[in-house]
Formats: C-alpha cells, sequence, structure tokens
C-alpha cells in the first residue's frame, strides 16, 4: 500500500468527533477557537457540516455530495463556497475544535428555537439563519438546502433528533415501552469494537456496494464484488489483522469483527474478503518466514496481489494430513519442485482461483531426499501481471454454483513447477 494511498483513508477510518462529543464535548470554546460570527451563508448550512461528520452518519461519497451541491450555489458567495469545500473534503475532516464549535452553535440556536428536534436539517438550517439575526434566506436557499437533504437519502429529522432533543420512546402496539433498549444492546454486542464496525457499516452503506440486480451473470458478479474487496481494502480494512508495515496494526480481532460486519451485507464479499486477506494474506502472516511477510503483506492488504489458498484436494478435505501434492527439495538448484502426482489430486474448490488469483499459498507434503517431512506451506506464483496462467499451472473453473457466485472458485494442477527456496 502506497504512502499517498494510505493516508487520506486512515484518516477517514479514525476521524470520530461525534464519538468523542458523546462522550467529553467541551461545554464552552476554546482559547484557540476563531470566534469571528459566521456569516449567514455558512450558518444555514452548519447543520449539514453536522451531519457530514457526525460519526457513521455518512459516507465519503456522500460527504463528496453535498461537496459538489454546496459548491454550485449560486445564493453563497465565492468566499463562503470556498471555506465550506475546505470544510467538505472526506480526505481532510476537519479539526476537532471547528467541529465542536459547529455541534455548540446548533443546540445554542436550537435551544431558542421552538419544536428545534422536529425539524429537517435545511428547516434547522434555514431557522438558525434568522436567529443569526440576518435577512432570512432567500427562497432559492430554502429549496436548495432541502434538496441536498432529499439528495443525500438520509433521515436529517433523526439526526437533528439525536443532536438537539430527546428521542422518543420506543412503544409496542399497547403504547407501552418495549424492554429492549436498542442502542444498549448494540453498544453491548459490538463491545471494544464498536468504532471498527461502525466505520465498516457506513462504510457498506456507501452506493458503490448497492447490489447489483439478482440475475446478474457469473463473471460480472465476480467483477463486482473484486470491486467491492478492493473498496475495502482502500480503506485499510484487510490490513487490520497485519503487523504495521503493511498497513495494519496487529489486531486479529479487529479482523474477525470486520469479517462479521462484512456478512451482514453480503456472503460472496464476506467469503472473497476471508479469502483474500484471512486465509491467503493471514497464511503469509502466521507461517511466513520475515522476510516473506515483508514482500508480500502489503500488496496482500491492499489487494495489489490477490491471492488464494490452495489446501484442499479432491481427495483430501478435511483429512489435510494426507494431502497428495509434493513440493520437492532440489538442493543443487535451492528450489522446491511442486507437483500434483496423479489426475485426480488436484486443488479443489480455491476461492479467488477461477480468475483473480495471481499466487497461491500451497499446502504440500514436504520430500527431501526422498524422506516425507509433512505438510508445509509454499508460496506459489500461478498468474503473472496480465492475469495469464504461467508456464507449470492448469487452473479449470468451479463455475456457476448453488450460491456464492460472487467468488471465483477454481482447480489448480501443478506440473513440475519449480519455486524458490
Ligand atoms: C464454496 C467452497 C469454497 C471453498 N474454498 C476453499 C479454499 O479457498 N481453499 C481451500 O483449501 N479449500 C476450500 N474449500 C474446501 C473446503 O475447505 C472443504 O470442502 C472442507 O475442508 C471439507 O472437505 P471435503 O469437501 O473434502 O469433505 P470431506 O473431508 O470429505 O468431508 C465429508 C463429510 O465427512 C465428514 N468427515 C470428514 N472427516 C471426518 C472424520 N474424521 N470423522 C467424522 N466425520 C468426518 C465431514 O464433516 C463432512 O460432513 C471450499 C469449499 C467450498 C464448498
Amino acid at each position: 500500500m502506497t504512502a499517498a494511498r494510505e493516508a487520506p483513508l486512515r484518516r477517514w477510518l479514525s476521524f470520530r468527533p461525534y464519538g468523542t462529543e458523546r462522550a467529553h464535548m467541551p461545554e464552552t470554546a476554546s482559547a484557540h477557537e476563531d470566534h469571528t460570527p459566521y456569516s449567514a451563508g455558512i450558518v444555514s448550512v452548519l447543520p449539514f457540516l453536522y451531519i457530514a461528520w457526525a460519526d457513521g452518519l455518512l459516507t465519503p461519497t456522500q460527504i463528496e455530495e453535498i461537496n459538489t451541491r454546496v459548491a454550485a450555489q449560486s445564493w453563497l458567495s465565492p468566499d463562503e463556497r470556498e471555506r465550506l469545500r475546505g470544510w467538505l473534503d472526506p480526505e481532510h475532516p476537519p479539526d476537532a475544535t471547528t467541529y465542536y464549535r459547529w455541534v455548540r452553535q446548533i443546540k445554542a440556536s436550537a435551544h431558542d428555537m421552538p419544536s428545534a428536534a422536529q425539524k429537517s436539517l435545511a428547516e434547522l438550517g434555514v431557522d438558525m439563519a434568522r436567529l443569526a439575526g440576518v435577512d432570512g434566506p432567500t427562497d432559492e436557499a430554502q429549496r436548495a438546502l432541502a434538496e441536498i437533504e432529499e439528495a443525500l437519502g438520509v433521515v436529517g429529522r433523526e439526526a437533528v433528533r439525536e443532536l438537539v432533543g430527546e428521542r422518543p420512546p420506543a412503544a409496542d402496539a399497547a403504547g407501552e415501552v418495549l424492554p429492549v433498549e436498542v442502542a444498549g444492546l448494540r453498544a453491548a454486542l459490538d463491545g471494544r469494537l464498536a468504532p471498527l464496525r461502525d466505520r465498516i457499516r457506513t462504510l457498506l452503506c456507501d452506493p458503490a456496494f448497492r447490489y447489483p440486480e439478482t440475475e446478474t451473470p457469473t463473471e460480472e458478479m465476480r467483477e463486482i464484488v473484486l470491486g467491492w474487496t478492493r473498496r475495502l481494502a482502500d480503506h485499510g480494512v484487510g490490513a487490520v489483522a497485519f503487523p504495521e508495515y503493511a498497513g495494519g496494526h496487529d489486531d486479529l480481532e479487529g479482523f474477525i469483527a470486520s469479517f462479521e460486519t462484512i456478512a451482514y451485507h453480503d456472503l460472496s464479499l464476506t467469503i472473497k474478503f476471508g479469502v483474500q486477506f484471512g486465509l491467503f494474506g493471514g497464511a503469509i502472516r502466521a507461517l511466513g518466514s520475515d522476510a516473506q511477510k515483508r514482500t508480500y503483506l502489503p500488496d496482500a492488504a491492499s489487494l495489489a496481489l490477490p491471492g488464494c489458498f490452495a489446501m484442499t484436494e479432491r481427495g483430501h478435505g478435511s483429512n489435510v494430513r494426507d494431502l497428495q501434492t509434493t513440493a520437492t527439495y532440489d538442493a543443487a538448484a535451492q528450489e522446491f519442485v511442486v507437483r500434483t502426482p496423479t489426475e485426480p489430486d488436484h486443488k479443489e474448490w480455491i476461492g479467488n482461483a477461477a480468475a483473480h488469483a495471481r499466487m497461491a499459498t500451497v499446502f504440500a507434503q514436504l520430500v527431501i531426499v526422498g524422506q516425507g517431512y509433512g505438510v508445509h506451506a509454499f508460496l506459489v506464483p500461478i498468474r503473472n501481471r496480465a492475469g495469464e496462467t504461467i508456464p507449470g499451472v492448469r487452473i479449470g473453473d468451479s463455475g456457476h454454483k448453488l450460491g456464492l457466485n460472487g467468488v471465483d472458485n477454481g482447480r489448480i494442477w501443478f506440473a513440475d513447477l519449480r519455486i524458490p527456496r
């Protein structure tokens, strides 16, 4: 993963002013805060700035959507548009002081406003501008704000109520308060990894993860799921369990929580994600030498190197000890020779093998000078950068399955393929 690509994504994953605000939002302005009053145009957009950066409410694409629309509003002055543009860049969140100033101003205005908790974002912005003592926003401005809110497709009223008012108690059909407190239950189930799970949920709400038509052909579905996996990798999610030099922080529990959370969206994506980062990358992480980890983990994490985990054979699934594939050491050449002894000994059901993987962690019987040393894992290239199968490797496609058709399962045969020690 390159530094340029990594930095903004990390920022998005780690920024959480709203969560912090809930816990200990400063009641008063800080000494370093800029106290210059905001102009009417800025004040009317404050509720949108708040929702853009409130924890887990909008995806980067939605923030970009507000940015694009705000930039097109002729009722805002060029200075206002420029200032707002700086606050609506998904890759550069505002600093906490600025964010808290917005929150405080919204809360203070709402306090002086009848029924503030029932307003939409647009209504709140318009009334805030009026309260600020300036002429009421024009009809054009009011319409534009309402359109932005509608285009976002978010429940603005709920966000406003969450910030400035009390949430009405949930009630059953008889009007009695239900015994389950949803937010509390969710917090208990999410545990210490709630912020990570929230960020992944938000990411998965991005329009980029929208489901395709149910009758999408297998080939197309595989590419869609590959694109989704790439997007997760771009946001650093695949690297969570890897060391820092590969973009992660050695958090295996976080990786499992990510895997679970992704499963609420799509199971093909879950398996593709699990194969790439958990099986392929995970095997390198757990079994590789330090040099192998440093060479391959960063590219496995960023999906620059798509890989697969080739353990199962047609005749050996649960019984891994008796796998038939061999890796025979050639001491003179300092190479291992990987071989599928007979046609039915091929690797079977291997996820990512049929179309995308360029490398495989192959589980094979290690043989040195005629002596067997049991099953070991070997890093074996199977395709070149152009996606062509390399000499010594044959790959078959498991084809359309009853389910998980976003995953390209395949079979692999090795014909005395040589890999360096
Ligand atoms: C969609 C899909 C994706 C897959 N992806 C991968 C992949 O990416 N990489 C990979 O290496 N493999 C992959 N596999 C293979 C998977 O790991 C194997 O299917 C699994 O290990 C079981 O092996 P098997 O199918 O040979 O079943 P078998 O091992 O033959 O088992 C058949 C049945 O016998 C039972 N059984 C087996 N041994 C015993 C025993 N000793 N005592 C009692 N009962 C027993 C099993 O529980 C099972 O019910 C995938 C499989 C599928 C279906």
